[in-house]
Protein backbone atom coordinates (compact mmCIF):
# COMPACT_ATOMS: atom_id res chain seq x y z
CA UNK A 1 0.00 0.00 0.00
CA UNK A 2 0.74 3.62 -0.25
CA UNK A 3 -0.65 5.81 1.87
CA UNK A 4 2.25 8.61 1.74
CA UNK A 5 1.47 8.47 -1.78
CA UNK A 6 -1.88 9.00 -1.42
CA UNK A 7 -1.72 11.74 1.44
CA UNK A 8 0.09 13.82 -1.55
CA UNK A 9 -2.14 13.31 -3.43
CA UNK A 10 -4.67 14.18 -0.90
CA UNK A 11 -2.91 17.77 -1.04
CA UNK A 12 -3.86 17.78 -4.35
CA UNK A 13 -7.52 17.56 -4.10
CA UNK A 14 -6.56 20.54 -1.75
CA UNK A 15 -5.59 22.96 -3.54
CA UNK A 16 -8.44 21.68 -5.75
CA UNK A 17 -11.04 22.65 -3.02
CA UNK A 18 -9.76 25.27 -0.71
CA UNK A 19 -12.94 25.27 1.21
CA UNK A 20 -13.69 22.03 2.60
CA UNK A 21 -9.88 20.57 2.41
CA UNK A 22 -8.68 23.75 5.13
CA UNK A 23 -11.54 22.55 7.31
CA UNK A 24 -10.19 18.78 7.10
CA UNK A 25 -6.25 19.95 7.93
CA UNK A 26 -7.22 22.70 10.16
CA UNK A 27 -8.64 20.08 12.32
CA UNK A 28 -5.57 17.80 12.41
CA UNK A 29 -3.02 20.66 13.27
CA UNK A 30 -5.01 21.91 16.06
CA UNK A 31 -4.06 19.23 18.52
CA UNK A 32 -0.03 19.99 17.82
CA UNK A 33 -0.73 23.72 19.27
CA UNK A 34 -2.44 23.46 22.08
CA UNK A 35 -0.03 20.70 22.56
CA UNK A 36 2.79 23.57 22.77
CA UNK A 37 1.55 25.28 25.00
CA UNK A 38 0.39 23.10 27.40
CA UNK A 39 3.80 22.17 27.47
CA UNK A 40 5.15 26.10 28.10
CA UNK A 41 2.85 26.68 30.99
CA UNK A 42 4.10 23.10 32.52
CA UNK A 43 6.83 24.38 33.91
CA UNK A 44 5.27 26.84 35.69
CA UNK A 45 3.46 23.94 37.45
CA UNK A 46 3.98 22.81 40.79
CA UNK A 47 5.66 19.48 41.09
CA UNK A 48 2.27 17.47 41.44
CA UNK A 49 0.51 19.18 39.36
CA UNK A 50 3.53 18.58 36.59
CA UNK A 51 3.02 14.86 37.61
CA UNK A 52 -0.83 14.63 37.03
CA UNK A 53 0.14 16.31 33.81
CA UNK A 54 2.22 14.12 32.42
CA UNK A 55 0.60 10.84 33.68
CA UNK A 56 -2.42 12.58 31.77
CA UNK A 57 -0.37 12.87 28.28
CA UNK A 58 1.44 9.25 28.82
CA UNK A 59 -2.50 8.11 29.30
CA UNK A 60 -3.17 9.95 26.01
CA UNK A 61 -0.57 8.51 23.99
CA UNK A 62 -1.14 5.11 24.70
CA UNK A 63 -4.44 5.94 23.84
CA UNK A 64 -3.89 6.88 20.37
CA UNK A 65 -0.98 4.10 19.93
CA UNK A 66 -3.83 1.69 20.92
CA UNK A 67 -6.10 3.14 18.41
CA UNK A 68 -3.53 2.92 16.12
CA UNK A 69 -2.85 -0.72 16.48
CA UNK A 70 -6.81 -1.79 16.40
CA UNK A 71 -7.13 0.40 13.46
CA UNK A 72 -4.07 -1.75 11.59
CA UNK A 73 -5.28 -4.90 13.03
CA UNK A 74 -8.68 -4.06 11.56
CA UNK A 75 -6.95 -3.43 8.18
CA UNK A 76 -5.48 -6.66 8.32
CA UNK A 77 -8.33 -8.21 9.40
CA UNK A 78 -10.22 -6.04 5.83
CA UNK A 79 -7.42 -7.45 3.77
CA UNK A 80 -7.69 -10.68 4.98
CA UNK A 81 -11.43 -10.73 4.83
CA UNK A 82 -11.01 -9.06 0.90
CA UNK A 83 -8.23 -11.26 -0.65
CA UNK A 84 -10.17 -14.72 0.50
CA UNK A 85 -13.41 -13.71 -1.79
CA UNK A 86 -13.27 -14.61 -5.23
CA UNK A 87 -16.41 -13.91 -6.04
CA UNK A 88 -16.25 -11.21 -7.91
CA UNK A 89 -20.11 -9.55 -6.97
CA UNK A 90 -19.59 -10.87 -3.33
CA UNK A 91 -16.36 -8.90 -2.93
CA UNK A 92 -17.77 -5.99 -4.09
CA UNK A 93 -20.47 -5.94 -1.67
CA UNK A 94 -18.45 -6.47 1.08
CA UNK A 95 -15.84 -3.78 -0.37
CA UNK A 96 -18.68 -1.10 -0.02
CA UNK A 97 -19.80 -1.94 3.24
CA UNK A 98 -16.83 -2.00 4.92
CA UNK A 99 -15.96 1.33 2.98
CA UNK A 100 -19.13 2.72 5.05
CA UNK A 101 -18.63 1.63 8.53
CA UNK A 102 -14.75 2.77 7.77
CA UNK A 103 -15.36 6.22 7.08
CA UNK A 104 -18.87 6.45 9.10
CA UNK A 105 -20.53 7.38 5.93
CA UNK A 106 -24.40 6.22 4.64
CA UNK A 107 -23.83 4.63 1.65
CA UNK A 108 -20.82 3.52 -0.93
CA UNK A 109 -20.52 2.18 -4.51
CA UNK A 110 -17.79 1.13 -6.65
CA UNK A 111 -17.62 1.76 -10.31
CA UNK A 112 -15.24 -0.61 -12.81
CA UNK A 113 -13.59 0.60 -15.95
CA UNK A 114 -14.35 -1.87 -18.85
CA UNK A 115 -10.75 -2.96 -20.01
CA UNK A 116 -12.22 -3.10 -23.98
CA UNK A 117 -14.24 0.01 -23.82
CA UNK A 118 -12.66 2.01 -21.55
CA UNK A 119 -16.07 3.30 -20.35
CA UNK A 120 -16.82 3.45 -16.38
CA UNK A 121 -20.26 1.78 -15.24
CA UNK A 122 -21.47 0.99 -11.60
CA UNK A 123 -20.84 -2.29 -10.60
CA UNK A 124 -22.25 -1.86 -7.15
CA UNK A 125 -23.85 0.54 -5.07
CA UNK A 126 -25.33 0.20 -1.09
CA UNK A 127 -28.86 -1.52 -0.92
CA UNK A 128 -29.04 -1.58 -5.14
CA UNK A 129 -29.34 -4.56 -7.14
CA UNK A 130 -26.71 -4.79 -9.43
CA UNK A 131 -29.02 -4.98 -12.70
CA UNK A 132 -30.57 -1.23 -11.33
CA UNK A 133 -26.91 0.48 -11.76
CA UNK A 134 -24.90 -1.59 -14.43
CA UNK A 135 -26.61 -0.33 -17.48
CA UNK A 136 -25.50 3.05 -17.90
CA UNK A 137 -22.20 4.70 -18.65
CA UNK A 138 -20.96 6.89 -16.60
CA UNK A 139 -19.60 9.76 -17.94
CA UNK A 140 -15.86 11.37 -18.26
CA UNK A 141 -17.05 14.63 -17.18
CA UNK A 142 -18.61 12.80 -13.91
CA UNK A 143 -17.15 12.78 -10.36
CA UNK A 144 -16.01 9.24 -11.09
CA UNK A 145 -14.81 10.37 -14.65
CA UNK A 146 -12.59 12.96 -12.32
CA UNK A 147 -11.33 10.76 -10.21
CA UNK A 148 -10.44 8.23 -12.70
CA UNK A 149 -8.69 10.62 -15.04
CA UNK A 150 -6.96 12.84 -12.82
CA UNK A 151 -5.66 9.48 -10.80
CA UNK A 152 -6.86 11.17 -7.35
CA UNK A 153 -8.94 10.81 -4.44
CA UNK A 154 -11.48 14.13 -4.68
CA UNK A 155 -13.76 15.35 -1.81
CA UNK A 156 -17.11 17.41 -2.41
CA UNK A 157 -18.74 18.53 0.57
CA UNK A 158 -21.70 19.95 -1.21
CA UNK A 159 -22.76 18.09 -4.55
CA UNK A 160 -25.42 20.33 -5.39
CA UNK A 161 -22.54 23.09 -5.89
CA UNK A 162 -20.38 20.89 -8.33
CA UNK A 163 -20.92 20.53 -11.81
CA UNK A 164 -19.25 17.24 -12.08
CA UNK A 165 -22.28 15.73 -9.97
CA UNK A 166 -25.39 14.08 -11.77
CA UNK A 167 -28.59 13.63 -10.16
CA UNK A 168 -29.20 10.29 -12.58
CA UNK A 169 -28.25 7.70 -10.58
CA UNK A 170 -30.19 9.39 -7.30
CA UNK A 171 -33.49 9.73 -9.56
CA UNK A 172 -33.05 6.10 -10.43
CA UNK A 173 -32.26 5.15 -6.94
CA UNK A 174 -34.33 7.40 -4.86
CA UNK A 175 -31.12 8.18 -2.50
CA UNK A 176 -30.12 12.06 -1.80
CA UNK A 177 -26.69 12.55 -2.50
CA UNK A 178 -24.87 15.50 -0.20
CA UNK A 179 -21.39 14.96 0.15
CA UNK A 180 -19.16 12.40 -1.93
CA UNK A 181 -15.43 11.38 -1.29
CA UNK A 182 -14.41 9.46 -4.30
CA UNK A 183 -10.93 7.65 -4.63
CA UNK A 184 -9.03 5.56 -7.38
CA UNK A 185 -9.00 2.41 -7.39
CA UNK A 186 -5.36 1.57 -8.59
CA UNK A 187 -3.20 -1.55 -9.25
CA UNK A 188 -0.10 -0.65 -9.60
CA UNK A 189 -0.57 2.66 -11.81
CA UNK A 190 -3.33 1.74 -13.59
CA UNK A 191 -6.41 3.09 -12.49
CA UNK A 192 -9.60 0.10 -12.54
CA UNK A 193 -12.35 1.98 -11.01
CA UNK A 194 -13.60 4.75 -7.80
CA UNK A 195 -14.83 3.94 -4.84
CA UNK A 196 -17.29 6.50 -3.51
CA UNK A 197 -18.75 7.05 -0.07
CA UNK A 198 -21.63 9.49 0.25
CA UNK A 199 -23.07 11.45 3.02
CA UNK A 200 -21.34 11.28 6.05
CA UNK A 201 -23.21 10.51 8.87
CA UNK A 202 -24.70 13.49 10.88
CA UNK A 203 -23.76 15.55 7.70
CA UNK A 204 -20.15 16.52 9.23
CA UNK A 205 -17.59 17.11 6.37
CA UNK A 206 -15.42 14.48 5.52
CA UNK A 207 -12.22 14.23 7.42
CA UNK A 208 -8.20 13.50 6.63
CA UNK A 209 -8.46 10.64 8.28
CA UNK A 210 -11.22 9.29 5.98
CA UNK A 211 -9.74 10.38 2.99
CA UNK A 212 -6.23 7.84 3.86
CA UNK A 213 -8.49 5.40 5.17
CA UNK A 214 -10.45 4.71 1.80
CA UNK A 215 -7.18 5.28 -0.25
CA UNK A 216 -6.06 2.21 2.12
CA UNK A 217 -9.52 0.28 1.64
CA UNK A 218 -9.01 1.12 -2.02
CA UNK A 219 -5.30 0.06 -2.16
CA UNK A 220 -6.58 -3.51 -0.94
CA UNK A 221 -9.79 -3.60 -2.77
CA UNK A 222 -8.36 -2.92 -6.00
CA UNK A 223 -5.39 -5.97 -5.66
CA UNK A 224 -8.53 -7.98 -4.59
CA UNK A 225 -10.91 -6.83 -7.53
CA UNK A 226 -8.10 -8.03 -9.75
CA UNK A 227 -7.67 -11.35 -8.42
CA UNK A 228 -11.29 -11.85 -8.08
CA UNK A 229 -11.58 -11.41 -11.98
CA UNK A 230 -8.43 -13.04 -12.93
CA UNK A 231 -10.32 -15.94 -11.15
CA UNK A 232 -13.45 -15.50 -12.87
CA UNK A 233 -11.36 -16.39 -16.24
CA UNK A 234 -9.58 -18.97 -14.09
CA UNK A 235 -7.33 -22.19 -13.66
CA UNK A 236 -5.67 -23.87 -11.05
CA UNK A 237 -2.80 -21.38 -10.88
CA UNK A 238 -5.20 -18.91 -9.69
CA UNK A 239 -6.66 -20.67 -7.46
CA UNK A 240 -3.51 -21.97 -5.56
CA UNK A 241 -1.75 -17.84 -5.98
CA UNK A 242 -5.13 -17.46 -4.11
CA UNK A 243 -4.90 -19.62 -1.65
CA UNK A 244 -1.10 -18.73 -0.52
CA UNK A 245 -1.49 -15.08 -0.85
CA UNK A 246 -4.19 -15.56 2.36
CA UNK A 247 -1.53 -16.37 4.94
CA UNK A 248 1.31 -14.39 3.29
CA UNK A 249 -0.99 -11.06 4.27
CA UNK A 250 -1.04 -12.00 7.71
CA UNK A 251 2.34 -12.27 8.10
CA UNK A 252 2.71 -9.80 6.28
CA UNK A 253 0.67 -7.36 7.92
CA UNK A 254 1.83 -8.93 11.23
CA UNK A 255 5.61 -8.75 10.74
CA UNK A 256 5.23 -4.65 10.07
CA UNK A 257 3.25 -4.89 13.37
CA UNK A 258 5.96 -6.55 14.67
CA UNK A 259 8.80 -3.63 13.75
CA UNK A 260 6.89 -0.93 14.99
CA UNK A 261 6.80 0.08 18.40
CA UNK A 262 4.93 -2.17 20.62
CA UNK A 263 4.53 -3.58 23.78
CA UNK A 264 6.29 -6.95 24.59
CA UNK A 265 2.88 -8.74 25.38
CA UNK A 266 1.31 -7.46 21.90
CA UNK A 267 4.74 -8.57 20.37
CA UNK A 268 4.24 -12.48 21.80
CA UNK A 269 0.81 -12.32 20.71
CA UNK A 270 2.20 -11.32 16.69
CA UNK A 271 4.90 -13.39 16.63
CA UNK A 272 2.03 -16.57 17.69
CA UNK A 273 -0.19 -15.49 15.06
CA UNK A 274 3.29 -15.10 12.22
CA UNK A 275 4.18 -18.74 13.21
CA UNK A 276 0.58 -20.29 12.76
CA UNK A 277 -0.03 -18.70 9.65
CA UNK A 278 3.92 -19.95 8.35
CA UNK A 279 2.81 -23.09 9.20
CA UNK A 280 -0.08 -23.19 7.37
CA UNK A 281 1.49 -22.16 4.96
CA UNK A 282 3.79 -24.63 4.83
CA UNK A 283 0.88 -27.19 5.31
CA UNK A 284 -0.99 -25.70 1.92
CA UNK A 285 1.84 -26.10 0.10
CA UNK A 286 2.62 -29.68 1.04
CA UNK A 287 -0.71 -30.73 0.42
CA UNK A 288 -1.14 -28.64 -2.78
CA UNK A 289 2.07 -30.79 -4.06
CA UNK A 290 0.93 -33.80 -2.97
CA UNK A 291 -3.07 -33.36 -4.88
CA UNK A 292 -1.03 -32.22 -7.60
CA UNK A 293 0.62 -35.71 -8.02
CA UNK A 294 -2.18 -37.54 -6.99
CA UNK A 295 -4.01 -36.01 -9.67
CA UNK A 296 -1.47 -35.91 -12.57
CA UNK A 297 -1.04 -39.57 -11.56
CA UNK A 298 2.33 -38.61 -11.18
CA UNK A 299 1.88 -40.04 -7.57
CA UNK A 300 3.98 -43.32 -6.71
CA UNK A 301 1.14 -45.38 -4.69
CA UNK A 302 3.14 -48.16 -3.16
CA UNK A 303 1.18 -51.54 -3.82
CA UNK A 304 1.93 -53.60 -0.41
CA UNK A 305 0.03 -55.47 2.06
CA UNK A 306 -1.60 -53.12 4.40
CA UNK A 307 -2.48 -53.93 7.89
CA UNK A 308 -5.15 -51.67 8.48
CA UNK A 309 -5.56 -51.98 11.76
CA UNK A 310 -2.56 -50.83 12.50
CA UNK A 311 -3.06 -48.13 9.83
CA UNK A 312 -6.00 -47.28 11.97
CA UNK A 313 -4.60 -47.30 15.37
CA UNK A 314 -1.79 -45.10 14.54
CA UNK A 315 -3.83 -42.63 13.07
CA UNK A 316 -6.20 -42.32 15.80
CA UNK A 317 -3.03 -42.28 17.96
CA UNK A 318 -2.22 -39.10 16.71
CA UNK A 319 -5.61 -37.25 16.88
CA UNK A 320 -5.91 -38.57 20.90
CA UNK A 321 -4.44 -35.45 22.17
CA UNK A 322 -6.28 -33.23 20.27
CA UNK A 323 -9.37 -34.95 21.61
CA UNK A 324 -8.72 -34.88 25.04
CA UNK A 325 -7.58 -31.55 25.20
CA UNK A 326 -11.59 -31.04 24.35
CA UNK A 327 -13.08 -33.67 26.40
CA UNK A 328 -13.90 -35.15 22.67
CA UNK A 329 -14.19 -39.75 23.23
CA UNK A 330 -12.00 -41.46 20.57
CA UNK A 331 -14.18 -44.95 20.03
CA UNK A 332 -12.52 -47.58 17.90
CA UNK A 333 -14.55 -50.86 17.06
CA UNK A 334 -12.47 -53.13 14.88
CA UNK A 335 -13.16 -56.59 14.32
CA UNK A 336 -10.80 -59.64 14.97
CA UNK A 337 -10.03 -60.73 11.21
CA UNK A 338 -9.21 -57.68 9.02
CA UNK A 339 -8.68 -58.87 5.93
CA UNK A 340 -5.14 -57.57 4.27
CA UNK A 341 -5.44 -54.92 1.35
CA UNK A 342 -3.32 -53.61 -1.17
CA UNK A 343 -2.10 -50.14 -1.28
CA UNK A 344 -0.17 -47.95 0.23
CA UNK A 345 0.06 -47.44 4.35
CA UNK A 346 1.38 -44.23 4.31
CA UNK A 347 -0.96 -42.71 2.39
CA UNK A 348 -3.80 -44.52 3.40
CA UNK A 349 -3.15 -43.68 6.78
CA UNK A 350 -2.97 -39.90 5.43
CA UNK A 351 -7.14 -40.30 4.77
CA UNK A 352 -7.66 -41.91 8.25
CA UNK A 353 -5.85 -38.36 9.80
CA UNK A 354 -7.78 -36.59 7.54
CA UNK A 355 -11.12 -37.71 8.57
CA UNK A 356 -10.28 -38.17 12.15
CA UNK A 357 -9.14 -34.80 12.90
CA UNK A 358 -11.97 -33.41 11.03
CA UNK A 359 -13.97 -35.55 12.89
CA UNK A 360 -12.37 -33.99 16.51
CA UNK A 361 -11.81 -30.40 14.67
CA UNK A 362 -15.26 -30.05 14.07
CA UNK A 363 -17.06 -31.71 16.81
CA UNK A 364 -18.28 -30.08 19.87
CA UNK A 365 -16.62 -30.06 23.24
CA UNK A 366 -17.56 -33.49 25.26
CA UNK A 367 -18.14 -35.08 21.85
CA UNK A 368 -17.81 -38.26 20.61
CA UNK A 369 -15.65 -40.28 17.45
CA UNK A 370 -16.14 -43.63 16.13
CA UNK A 371 -14.11 -45.17 14.14
CA UNK A 372 -15.17 -48.24 13.12
CA UNK A 373 -14.39 -51.01 9.99
CA UNK A 374 -16.72 -53.84 8.34
CA UNK A 375 -15.65 -56.13 6.55
CA UNK A 376 -18.51 -57.33 3.14
CA UNK A 377 -17.20 -59.91 0.70
CA UNK A 378 -15.13 -58.01 -1.14
CA UNK A 379 -14.34 -55.23 0.32
CA UNK A 380 -14.01 -53.36 3.89
CA UNK A 381 -15.79 -50.62 4.76
CA UNK A 382 -14.40 -47.89 6.86
CA UNK A 383 -16.08 -45.00 8.97
CA UNK A 384 -15.43 -42.21 10.98
CA UNK A 385 -18.38 -41.07 12.64
CA UNK A 386 -18.99 -37.97 14.74
CA UNK A 387 -21.32 -35.36 17.13
CA UNK A 388 -20.22 -32.31 15.70
CA UNK A 389 -22.05 -29.87 14.12
CA UNK A 390 -23.02 -31.44 10.92
CA UNK A 391 -22.43 -29.92 7.13
CA UNK A 392 -25.94 -28.12 5.34
CA UNK A 393 -27.54 -30.17 2.91
CA UNK A 394 -26.23 -27.43 0.13
CA UNK A 395 -22.67 -27.99 1.28
CA UNK A 396 -22.58 -31.77 1.05
CA UNK A 397 -22.30 -32.25 -2.73
CA UNK A 398 -18.92 -29.81 -2.23
CA UNK A 399 -16.73 -31.28 0.43
CA UNK A 400 -14.86 -32.85 -1.34
CA UNK A 401 -13.88 -30.26 -3.63
CA UNK A 402 -10.54 -28.54 -3.47
CA UNK A 403 -9.99 -25.52 -1.34
CA UNK A 404 -14.04 -25.97 0.10
CA UNK A 405 -14.59 -24.89 3.11
CA UNK A 406 -18.05 -24.47 4.70
CA UNK A 407 -18.38 -20.55 5.75
CA UNK A 408 -17.76 -20.45 9.43
CA UNK A 409 -15.27 -23.16 9.07
CA UNK A 410 -12.26 -20.37 8.61
CA UNK A 411 -13.38 -19.02 12.17
CA UNK A 412 -13.29 -21.97 13.84
CA UNK A 413 -10.78 -24.52 12.78
CA UNK A 414 -7.69 -24.28 11.01
CA UNK A 415 -7.26 -26.06 7.60
CA UNK A 416 -6.87 -25.59 4.14
CA UNK A 417 -9.44 -26.85 2.61
CA UNK A 418 -7.82 -30.14 0.79
CA UNK A 419 -7.82 -32.73 3.27
CA UNK A 420 -11.07 -34.26 1.88
CA UNK A 421 -10.11 -34.14 -1.55
CA UNK A 422 -6.96 -35.72 -0.70
CA UNK A 423 -8.89 -38.25 0.67
CA UNK A 424 -10.83 -38.84 -1.98
CA UNK A 425 -8.15 -38.87 -4.59
CA UNK A 426 -5.90 -41.62 -2.68
CA UNK A 427 -9.22 -43.83 -2.04
CA UNK A 428 -10.11 -44.00 -5.65
CA UNK A 429 -6.93 -44.49 -6.51
CA UNK A 430 -6.86 -47.53 -4.29
CA UNK A 431 -9.96 -48.81 -6.29
CA UNK A 432 -12.25 -47.49 -3.36
CA UNK A 433 -14.96 -45.00 -2.83
CA UNK A 434 -15.22 -42.20 -0.16
CA UNK A 435 -18.77 -40.52 0.80
CA UNK A 436 -20.71 -38.49 3.72
CA UNK A 437 -23.77 -38.65 4.99
CA UNK A 438 -24.82 -35.74 7.64
CA UNK A 439 -27.31 -34.20 9.36
CA UNK A 440 -27.01 -30.67 11.11
CA UNK A 441 -26.65 -30.62 14.55
CA UNK A 442 -26.20 -34.18 14.95
CA UNK A 443 -22.98 -35.45 13.08
CA UNK A 444 -21.35 -36.50 10.39
CA UNK A 445 -20.08 -39.85 8.74
CA UNK A 446 -17.50 -39.93 6.57
CA UNK A 447 -16.73 -43.50 4.84
CA UNK A 448 -14.94 -45.46 2.37
CA UNK A 449 -14.24 -48.51 0.81
CA UNK A 450 -11.10 -50.40 -0.18
CA UNK A 451 -11.06 -53.41 -2.08
CA UNK A 452 -10.17 -56.66 -0.54
CA UNK A 453 -6.67 -58.15 -1.65
CA UNK A 454 -7.45 -61.27 -3.60
CA UNK A 455 -7.03 -64.38 -1.81
CA UNK A 456 -3.59 -66.08 -3.50
CA UNK A 457 -2.84 -69.49 -4.25
CA UNK A 458 -0.02 -70.83 -2.27
CA UNK A 459 3.19 -70.02 -3.90
CA UNK A 460 1.82 -66.67 -5.13
CA UNK A 461 2.63 -63.31 -3.40
P1 LIG B 1 -10.21 -28.34 6.06
O1 LIG B 1 -8.74 -28.24 5.97
O2 LIG B 1 -10.91 -27.04 5.94
O3 LIG B 1 -10.67 -29.14 7.22
P2 LIG B 1 -11.22 -30.45 4.38
O4 LIG B 1 -11.05 -30.67 2.92
O5 LIG B 1 -10.70 -31.52 5.28
O6 LIG B 1 -10.57 -29.07 4.70
O7 LIG B 1 -12.74 -30.21 4.66
C1 LIG B 1 -13.49 -29.30 3.86
C2 LIG B 1 -14.61 -28.67 4.65
O8 LIG B 1 -15.62 -29.64 4.96
C3 LIG B 1 -14.18 -28.16 6.02
O9 LIG B 1 -13.68 -26.85 5.95
C4 LIG B 1 -15.46 -28.22 6.82
O10 LIG B 1 -16.23 -27.07 6.55
C5 LIG B 1 -16.19 -29.40 6.23
N1 LIG B 1 -16.00 -30.61 7.05
C6 LIG B 1 -15.10 -31.60 6.88
N2 LIG B 1 -15.23 -32.55 7.80
C7 LIG B 1 -16.26 -32.19 8.61
C8 LIG B 1 -16.89 -32.77 9.75
N3 LIG B 1 -16.50 -33.94 10.27
N4 LIG B 1 -17.94 -32.09 10.30
C9 LIG B 1 -18.35 -30.91 9.78
N5 LIG B 1 -17.79 -30.32 8.71
C10 LIG B 1 -16.76 -30.93 8.12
Amino acid sequence: MNASDHAEKTTDVQQEKPAPAGAVTGREQRPSNTGSTKADSASRMSLQEAIAYLETQIARVEEMQQKHIARLERIIEVSRILNSNLNLQALLEDIISIATELTNTEASSILLVDKKTGELHFEAATGVKKHEVATEVVPPHSVAGWVVRENTPLVIDDVSQDPRWSRKIDDATGFTTRSILGVPLRVKDRVIGVLEVLNKINDEPFTEDDVQTLCVLADQAAVAIENARLFQQSDLISEVVHELRTPLTSIRGYSQLLLSDIKPELKRQFAETINREAIRLGQLVNDFLELARLESGRAHIAQDPVDLRQVIEEAVSIIRPQAAERDITVNVDLPEDIPTVIGDAARLKQVLLNLASNAVKYNKDGGRVDVSLTVDKDRVTIAVKDTGRGIAPEDLPHVFEKFYRVVDSEQEAVGTGLGLSIAKQIVESHGGEIWVKSEVGVGSTFAFTLPVAQKTKPGQR
